[in-house]
């Protein structure tokens, strides 16, 4: 029995979390892997470090070095902080080669703030050794998990993994060692660190987890688990106990921030459950996520949302007999890394659903359509994304009826639907001012009152 067990930042943020979670480690039966985040603050202090090229480096150094050993100081003494120390002044050789390589190569952020995961792994493998457990940290690099892609938002070459860390990594559990992993990057096929774009612990996580072929992954956080909504909008949110694949990666995509959107997909392949539990209150359950059908009554499991939306409509007269228009719009706005949240077309229409951030790069790049007929580009603002998930959603008839009902309760216009598109999930939009009222009136109705949840 393989378990592939994931810490967050804050999880292992402090001297106390780092013992808590070494904790539920050795209490934890059967071949253990263990991914970690950098300590909370540190890679948005990396990332700092990266924009403000003038920053002074000595300060930088000291600051870096302070958090960790300070840690250390309260975790480990005599000949036990020898060891860390001897380890930890190895990683600051590689720590000052990274920062100051370089600023123009295309994968220096990357070399720079991959650095955190590199320091926690070391803390936490040595609080485990100081517990009597066999752990040994071990970088990206060296277990060969392989990256590929864009500087800052790389993705898992989940075959060329596989066979890495079949070879570095398996060997290791066959002796009882614990390997603890860094999170949150990979290395490409040149050895240069490559990471999985901010929050991309989880993933490397699910990445470790297919390639080992784990029977379970715990992804270990500050929460208890996915909500039925946002706590802070609907106070009476229940946490959910069970959901399949399909809804779990719509709600990380679309609202709760509970899971980097990409871990599903790892472990998906595989059939490998994923739990998301509680480093704080480990006796609670938590989300588990697998490959459920359970029959169940309910309509929704969660109604998320996504704010700060804006839809950009182009209009042109026969949109629908020009395929290849519809194509180069696409292409042209991929070209601006812009992430597209819903499509919709019409005879002479298409419209397209953005974060409002994107909307200007967009445009500039829309300017360069030529060769079509664009009668009008108009741009709505202040949109955002409703999101309703239950897995019960499609095959059953009324359904939409039913839930748009509930939003004509709010009083609110529907801008734009997208159904069917999914498996699991009812989205549409509707007006930022009507967002809170739009979840609270759904949740009311389709979750708030049951009581088998
Ligand atoms: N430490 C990285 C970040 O803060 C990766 C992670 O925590 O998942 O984004
Ligand atoms: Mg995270």
């Amino acid at each position: 029995m393989i378990t592939v067990m994931k810490f967050g930042g804050t999880s292992v943020g402090s001297p106390e979390a780092l013992r808590r979670v070494a904790g539920i480690i050795a209490g934890t039966e059967g071949e253990r892997i263990v991914v970690a985040s950098a300590m909370s603050g540190v890679t948005n202090f990396l990332v700092s470090i990266v924009e403000n090229p003038l920053m002074d480096y000595k300060s930088i150094r000291e600051q870096f070095v302070n958090k960790h050993v300070s840690a250390a100081a309260q975790l480990f003494e005599g000949e036990a902080m020898d060891a860390f120390m001897k380890e930890m002044d190895e990683r600051m050789e590689a720590f000052d080669k990274a920062v100051n390589s370089d600023r123009n190569d295309p994968f220096y952020k990357d070399g720079v703030v991959s650095q955190g995961e590199r320091f926690s792994t070391l803390l936490l493998a040595h609080v485990l050794k100081g517990m009597g457990v066999e752990a040994k940290a071990i970088t990206s690099e060296d277990a060969g998990i392989v990256a590929e892609g864009h500087p800052l938002s790389g993705s898992a070459n989940l075959q060329l993994s596989e066979s890495g860390m079949t070879m570095n990594v398996t060997p290791l559990l066959a002796m009882g060692v614990v390997p603890v992993i860094t999170g949150y990057y990979g290395v490409t096929a040149e050895g240069r660190p490559l990471t999985f774009g901010r929050g991309g612990s989880d993933y490397a996580a699910a990445v470790v987890a297919n390639a080992v072929s784990a029977d379970v992954l715990e992804i270990w956080t500050d929460v208890d688990g996915f909500m039925s909504a946002d706590p802070r909008i609907i106070p009476n949110a229940i946490k959910i106990e069970e959901m399949n694949f399909g809804e779990a990666a719509e709600l990380a995509y679309f609202g709760a921030k509970v899971l980097h959107p990409r871990t599903i997909e790892p472990v998906r392949l595989k059939h490998i459950p994923l739990k998301v539990k509680n480093s704080f209150k480990p006796e609670e359950p938590g989300t588990l996520i697998h490959h459920l059908r359970k029959p169940k009554n309910e309509l929704l499991r969660s109604v998320a949302a996504k704010t700060d939306l804006s839809i950009i409509t182009i209009s042109s007269a026969e949109m629908a007999y020009k395929p290849s228009m519809v194509a180069r719009i696409l292409d042209l706005i991929a070209e601006t890394d812009t992430i597209i949240y819903s499509i919709s077309t019409s005879l002479s229409t298409v419209a397209f659903l953005v974060h409002s951030n994107d909307v200007k790069n967009t445009l500039r790049k829309l300017n360069c359509l030529t060769g079509y007929e664009i009668e009008r580009i108009d741009v709505k603002n202040h949109v955002a994304l409703i999101c309703a998930v239950g897995d019960n959603l499609l095959g059953k008839c009324g359904v939409s009826a039913d839930i748009f009902s509930a939003v004509k309760e709010a009083n609110a216009n529907v801008e734009m639907i997208s159904e069917g598109a999914s498996e699991v999930s009812l989205n549409f939009v509707v007006p930022m001012s009507k967002v809170i009222d739009v979840v609270r009136i759904l949740h009311d109705k389709y979750i708030g009152e049951r009581d088998d949840a």
